[in-house]
């Protein structure tokens, strides 16, 4: 087998080698602990017979781990400073492809049609750059795309949103947004020292199981991510008054608003944060007519 890339000793070498010097507006921390990417393959139930998309490989730390166990790797990334460097770390590895291109303007489907023809089993697996976290996460899931799920290292503040229940501080849009998707789950929480550079934030891994069907059935997507977004505006406010203060004309249809309040059972003078999705999804379509 080779050498690890991501022990302190091998991540040094590599990068004195090519001179390369971290950006900071990439959010390029590196991972150094062999064992901490282990488990992220792990928690992933990568086999022989996945195909794994990765998000940032940097100079290849999980690219290798993920190669290692899984049928192919595709990896995206932004940087060009760094494809010579890939190139020359993963060298070993034939089932890796990496993609020089910001994910968030790759047509992530049609990569997955060319590049995963034979497989149904799809992964995406990464270390994400921390400063485009929430922006890749729901690009992933707003595009429907074909994966059984997401595994990804990420601030632990946005994964406790993501995974947070009605009623606590940190339930808002992003958790609705994710959990209407998928199952959502941290699954470690990953001390600063295992990066170079080490980030200012604490870290976790979380792991997004798609669902066969949404959380709940709505009559529009759309308008129920309007709605959710529209009744966490301003979390002191009650949801009769963010609903008419961001829903279009919404001061002119406050009496429809309060019908449908009262249509689907929810007391106006809630906060958004105490809704479950299920309340959310009756909300949305209450409120659709009005709107549509
Ligand atoms: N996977 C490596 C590891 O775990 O050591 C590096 C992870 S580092 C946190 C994030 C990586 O994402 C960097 O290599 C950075 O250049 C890359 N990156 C940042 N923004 C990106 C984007 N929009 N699209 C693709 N890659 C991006």
């Amino acid at each position: 087998m080779n050498k690890d890339i991501a022990t302190p000793v091998r991540t040094r070498a590599i990068l004195e080698k090519y001179g390369f010097s971290f950006k900071k507006s990439l959010g390029q921390n590196f991972l150094i602990d062999t064992n901490i990417l282990k488990k992220i393959v792990e928690f992933a139930n990568i086999t022989e017979d996945t195909g794994t998309i990765e998000i940032g490989p940097g100079i290849g730390a999980l690219t290798e781990q993920l190669a290692r166990s899984s049928n192919k790797v595709v990896a995206f990334e932004i940087d060009q400073r760094l494809l010579p460097i890939l190139k020359d770390t993963l060298d070993p590895y034939s089932n890796v492809k990496v993609i020089h291109q910001d994910v968030l303007k790759a047509d992530v489907k049609e990569v997955i049609k060319d590049e995963f023809q034979t497989i149904d089993d799809l992964m995406v697996v990464a270390n994400l750059p921390y400063y485009v976290t929430t922006p890749i996460i729901m690009k992933i899931l707003e595009e429907h795309l074909p994966i059984r799920g997401i595994v990804v290292m990420l601030q632990k503040e946005v994964a406790d949103r993501i995974s947070a229940s009605p009623g606590t501080k940190d339930y808002g849009s992003l958790s609705i947004a994710v959990q209407y998707y998928t199952e959502a789950e941290t699954v470690m929480i990953v001390p600063k020292t295992v990066f170079v550079p080490q980030p200012n934030v604490d870290s976790a891994v979380i792991r997004l199981t798609r669902r066969t069907t949404p959380a709940v059935t709505v009559k529009d997507e759309g308008f129920f991510f309007q709605v959710t977004r529209a009744s966490f505006a301003q979390r002191r406010k009650t949801l009769l008054n963010n609903l008419t203060s961001q829903l279009p004309d919404g001061k002119q249809k406050k009496e429809q608003i309060l019908e449908a309040l009262g249509g689907c059972g929810v007391d106006p003078t809630r906060r958004g944060e105490t809704l479950s999705l299920e309340e959310f999804g009756r909300l949305s379509d209450a409120l659709y007519p009005y709107f549509k």
